[in-house]
């Protein structure tokens, strides 16, 4: 790490500028081992992702104490800095991780244990019964550990959680090197680790307490589940709390046609609606699938800066429909995307969600135009950072961010030739391809080799806990 800015470079050769002659001269001042940078990432290609879409050919990324520094020209980037570490370029594309703006990460140990259900039914008569019965602490440290493994292997580097006992989340966090927000989830129902609705809340404003300003990678939030799971008076009281402690909400809005329906019966009016009437989009809002907004509450959601996230695969599996995302993008909403858990999905690959995504517009338009590969490719990196907040700081490779990035190889038969990256990025490329992965300038996983998880025991641990949960659902079965 490079502690005084500008007397690093190889420019000046290390040395103080008295001795820059001399060390022409001989080349003796070479830079000093402590004022290395950390770390300069290369790729054939570094796709920045930034406002103008700069995409650099032979590029590179200079990395320093967590934040760019630098990216250019792989031979500019090489002269000017000296680095401790630096991941190789051939057959390598470098660009923003990933952001995954909504997920139940947890939720991998419950991958596959009810599939081909409607929301509700697979809600009420499967999911909630069994977390109620399986989900404790640690449940959701294995659960989460499994799911941060699948996401560094798949390029995600930012991710927004909503489950429950949200400390131990926060804790494997701050252990396996990724970002996240991380949703206290509020619901008016007997949960894994609440009573009700007040006692979630009260839980909740523990636990973002406990975890504001602890970790700059960590950002704690309230999770309200749903307004069919949640009355007014107590979504109200939930954007109170996040107002008192200064941080954002995320919540699922307009999910199902149940939902529109339930809104209208128990409301008077659609769920976006019925929010904004009670002043819940008072506060920074990450709103997930967004299936079914009506043409009056798009403008809503652009007015009110709510960040809205996509989430192809559940919605599909689940039947819940297509989201108009073409025209939530035109009237200027705040675009991410996300997997939802791998219950609903089933698993966390946002190359998948992507391609996906940009499918589903096209056949549901019928118009091969709609959402092509630049703007979906936005939308899981710039555009989501953007959605979920934190688009300062994340999201695209530009001096000043912080350094989340990953290499993307593509040196596999189905990137052979490549005519157009960004063309490739989104509609060959998958999870198996990303090479390497750093957040916060630091190698979460280098040439496929996770370096934060021990892979082999959270595997051991997963399987362990399933063979337990599989044989309690056998008993439950045949008791009925
Ligand atoms: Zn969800």
């Amino acid at each position: 790490m490079r502690s005084v800015p500008g007397k690093t470079t190889r420019g000046n050769f290390g040395c103080p500028f008295w001795l820059w002659p001399v060390a022409f001269l001989v080349s003796a001042c070479q830079p000093a081992a402590d004022d290395a940078i950390d770390l300069i990432v290369e790729g054939d290609y570094v796709v920045s992702m930034d406002a103008g879409g700069t995409v650099i050919e032979n590029g590179a990324v200079a990395i320093d104490d967590g934040i760019i520094l630098a990216l250019g020209p792989a031979a500019d980037i090489t002269a000017e800095y000296a680095a401790d570490e630096t991941l190789a370029g051939d057959g390598r594309v470098v660009m923003p991780g990933l952001i995954n703006g909504h997920t139940h990460a947890a939720m991998t140990l419950l991958r596959g244990v009810a599939d081909d259900l409607a929301l509700m039914e697979w809600l009420q008569n499967y999911i909630f019964p069994a977390e109620v019965e399986f989900v404790d602490a640690e449940f959701v440290r294995i659960g989460t550990e499994l799911a941060c493994w699948e996401m560094i292997r798949g390029g995600t580097t930012t991710f927004v959680d909503m489950y429950y006992y949200p400390d131990t989340i926060a804790e494997v966090i701050e252990r396996c090197g990724l970002r996240a927000l991380i949703s206290a989830t509020v619901i008016d129902q007997r949960s894994p680790d609440a009573e009700d609705a007040g006692d979630s809340i009260a839980k909740g404003g523990g636990f973002v307490e406990r975890w504001l300003d602890r970790n700059s990678r960590i950002t704690p939030i309230f999770g309200p589940h749903a307004n069919y799971t949640l009355d007014a008076e107590q979504l109200r009281a939930t954007r109170e709390a996040a107002m008192r402690h200064g941080v954002p909400i995320s919540i699922h809005v307009s999910e199902s046609q149940f939902e529109l329906q339930n809104s209208q019966d128990v409301y008077g009016m659609p769920s976006i609606e019925m929010l904004d009437s009670i002043g819940f989009f008072d506060g920074p809002t990450i709103a997930a699938h967004v299936v079914w907004p009506t043409p009056e509450e798009i403008p809503i959601l652009a007015e009110r800066k709510v960040g809205v996230i996509h989430n192809p695969s559940s919605n599909t599996k689940l039947a819940s429909g297509i989201s108009p995302v073409t025209e939530m993008l035109e009237a200027g909403v705040l675009m991410g995307l996300g997997t939802d858990g791998t219950a609903s999905n089933n698993d966390l690959d946002m190359w998948e969600e992507m391609r996906l995504a940009a499918f589903l517009q096209k056949v549901d338009r019928m118009d091969p135009e709609a959402l092509p590969a630049p703007a979906v490719l936005g939308m899981a990196t710039l555009g989501g950072a953007t959605a979920i907040g934190l688009g300062d700081s994340i999201g695209s490779l530009e001096a000043g961010k912080r350094a989340d990035l990953i290499q993307v190889a593509f040196d596999d038969v189905h990137h052979v030739p490549t005519y157009d990256v960004i063309s490739h990025l989104v509609y060959v490329t998958d999870e198996q391809d990303v090479a390497s992965v750093v957040v916060d300038g630091k190698v979460l996983m280098k040439e496929r080799r996770i370096l934060t998880i021990d892979t082999d025991r959270v595997a051991a641990e997963a399987t362990e806990l399933a063979a337990r949960i599989q044989a309690a659902l056998a008993e439950r079965n045949r008791r009925q």
